[in-house]
Formats: structure tokens, C-alpha cells, sequence
């Protein structure tokens, strides 16, 4: 790789907003970020992240059996993405959760099913011919936490790379976040799912709304946020469908 060629990357993942580039060869429990500038005197090392001509299975290739973050110690799948690659429109999760994990599939668990539910039950009521397998879904992280846990912000910054390459590969109409783990990746922002829902931001030029987690929704004192997801979600699928 050219001095040239390493510069346009590195400006390329600038412009995405990330800070820093990681080597595959990190040690696995303390993946320490890297300065632009460390990393370019040891260009041969870096791995390709291929920004121009990017496609999605390009981006599931780099990903590999991907060790970068510690995420990958109790994984047993790597959750990528799943739906129709021409899609309009992205759903953006946290991470996979167990029956995601144990598939390799996005949101196959409760919240799932409720994410199923509530996009064909509104694309119907509102006339709108879509069905789950016509968007796209991923999420922040491409691994399981522990537990559950919320992402930390090393792991979401690291997989955040992939993210912003599938986004900008698909290339959807509009995205909708789903809670705050995905709205902080996408919209660099500390305000709370509350704050931001029901109105419009951007990641990039693209429009983003950010709407309640479906597991947020599966509790069962939440009406409220169920009456106002149902709505954001209305309001993104006639923006993208009408
Ligand atoms: N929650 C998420 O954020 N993503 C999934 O894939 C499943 C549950």
C-alpha cells in the first residue's frame, strides 16, 4: 500500500467519525486503540478495509473469525446481518442476544419476534407491502456481551467500522436506531432514546430515526413507549415506502 493509498483510507474512516484503527494481531484482553500515526509507519500490517468498491460480503470477509475486541472470548456466533441487501431501509439493534448468538441470525429471540410483529403488523395497517425479509437488520456490536451487557465503548468503536461500512454499502433511505446503544454509534450523541425519538437526525446524510429497543418494549409497564415506537415506526416506513 502507497503512503497515498493509506492516507485516503484513514481520511475515509475520519470522515465516518472513527478515531482509531485496530491491527487483527491485537492482544486479545487489552485491545488497545492505535493513533492514526502509529499505525501508518507500519503499513504493511494493517489489514485491508477495501472503502472503495466495498461490498457486504467484503465486509463479513474482513470481519473473519474476528478477534479484535473481547467480545469474541464467549461468542459462539458472529452476528452480522440478515434481510435484503437493496433495502430502503436499516434497522440498526445493540448486539446479539443468546438465541442470536446460537443462530448467527439478528433479533430471532423475543425481541425479535416483537421487531417482526411490530414492522409487518404497521406495514399492513398502514398499507404498506413490506414484510420483514424486504429491510435489512444488524447491529452495533457483531458479538454477544456477557450477560447481555451493554456494549462498552471500545467494542462498539471496533465493530462500529463494520457497521459504517455495511451502512455505507446499503446505502438505505433511512435508519432506524433502536435504543441508545445505536443511536449513541450512529449519532454520536450522550442524549437518551426519550430525547431523541420521534424526530428526524442524520448519520451522514442519511436520515435516522431512533425509536425504543424491543426488549425495551417487552416489559410490560412500557405502554406508553409502545404507543410512541408504533408511531415512530409508522412515520419512518411511509418516509421510506410512500
Ligand atoms: N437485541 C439486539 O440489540 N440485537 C439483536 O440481534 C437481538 C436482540
Amino acid at each position: 500500500m502507497t503512503p497515498q493509498q493509506l492516507r485516503q483510507y484513514l481520511t475515509f474512516y475520519q470522515d465516518l467519525g472513527v478515531k482509531n484503527v485496530y491491527r487483527r494481531s491485537l492482544a486479545l484482553k487489552s485491545p488497545v486503540a492505535e493513533t492514526a500515526a502509529e499505525v501508518a509507519v507500519q503499513p504493511d500490517e494493517l489489514q485491508p478495509l477495501a472503502p472503495f468498491g466495498d461490498t457486504i460480503e467484503k465486509i463479513r470477509e474482513d470481519i473473519g473469525d474476528c478477534r479484535r475486541c473481547r467480545l469474541c472470548e464467549q461468542r459462539n456466533k458472529i452476528v452480522f446481518g440478515s434481510g435484503n441487501e437493496q433495502a430502503h431501509l436499516v434497522f440498526v439493534g445493540e448486539g446479539p442476544g443468546a438465541d442470536e448468538d446460537a443462530q448467527g441470525l439478528p433479533f430471532v429471540g423475543r425481541a425479535g419476534q416483537l421487531l417482526t410483529q411490530m414492522i409487518e403488523n404497521t406495514a399492513a395497517k398502514e398499507g404498506i407491502p413490506i414484510r420483514r425479509p424486504d429491510v435489512y437488520i444488524c447491529n452495533v456490536v457483531k458479538c454477544r456481551p456477557p450477560e447481555n451487557r451493554t456494549p462498552q465503548p471500545d467494542e462498539m468503536e471496533i465493530c462500529g467500522q463494520f457497521l459504517f461500512r455495511q451502512l455505507m454499502v446499503l446505502r438505505p433511505k433511512a435508519i432506524c436506531a433502536m435504543g441508545s446503544t445505536a443511536a449513541k454509534a450512529l449519532l454520536a450523541t450522550k442524549d437518551g432514546v426519550t430525547r431523541l425519538r420521534g424526530n428526524w437526525h442524520k448519520w451522514r446524510d442519511i436520515p435516522v430515526m431512533v425509536t425504543y429497543h424491543p426488549s425495551y418494549l417487552l416489559r410490560p409497564y412500557n405502554q406508553d413507549a409502545k404507543r410512541e415506537a408504533w408511531e415512530d415506526l409508522k412515520r419512518v416506513l411511509h418516509f421510506v415506502y410512500d
